[in-house]
């Protein structure tokens, strides 16, 4: 279907950013669960709950336009998710294992803000009001995610990484 206007991308970018939280919902879980680190694995574990939200969020932005939610593949998200999955099943050091758990996860996030970023502008252009504060409230999730990382990376797992 060509996209005609800001509005036609906006439900496109919704799609793919749907399909994204979808996806991480199911690995939030594998990366938790690989980590040695408890820190880290509250972390990741906080982020699924907060990912099942940012799923129901989406929907009750497609709702708010009276449009069904529908889900286009994100393959960004599936190629990211494919290397978190490689690093998995790499045998590594617990802790080296970890940082490199923590560098697919910012990966994901800074995908994730850069995503919740245009879709806050494209709906504060369009005046879809409701939209773009459903999504805001995500996109600082997401940041704060990113934030939380870069601070168990730091103080933690970097330095037993180092060896
Ligand atoms: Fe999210
Ligand atoms: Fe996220």
């Amino acid at each position: 279907m060509k996209l005609q206007n800001l509005h036609d991308l906006f439900v496109d970018e919704l799609k793919d950013i749907y399909s994204a939280e979808k996806q991480l919902v199911k690995a939030l879980p594998k990366m938790a669960q690989a980590s040695s680190s408890q820190k880290l694995k509250d972390a990741f574990e906080k982020h699924l709950a907060q990912t099942k939200v940012h799923v129901e969020r989406i929907e009750s932005v497609f709702k708010s336009m009276d449009k069904k939610p529908t889900a286009k593949t994100c393959k960004a998200m599936e190629g990211l998710i494919e290397e978190g999955k490689e690093l998995i099943s790499e045998e590594a050091e617990e802790s080296t294992k970890d940082a490199g758990l923590i560098c697919a996860a910012q990966k994901v996030e800074h995908y994730e803000i850069a995503s919740y970023g245009c879709l806050v502008t494209f709906a504060n252009h369009l005046g879809l009001d409701k939209g773009a504060k459903i999504l805001q409230q995500t996109l600082e999730e997401e940041k704060e995610t990113d934030q939380l990382l870069t601070e168990i990376a730091e103080s933690e797992i970097n330095v037993q990484a180092e060896g």
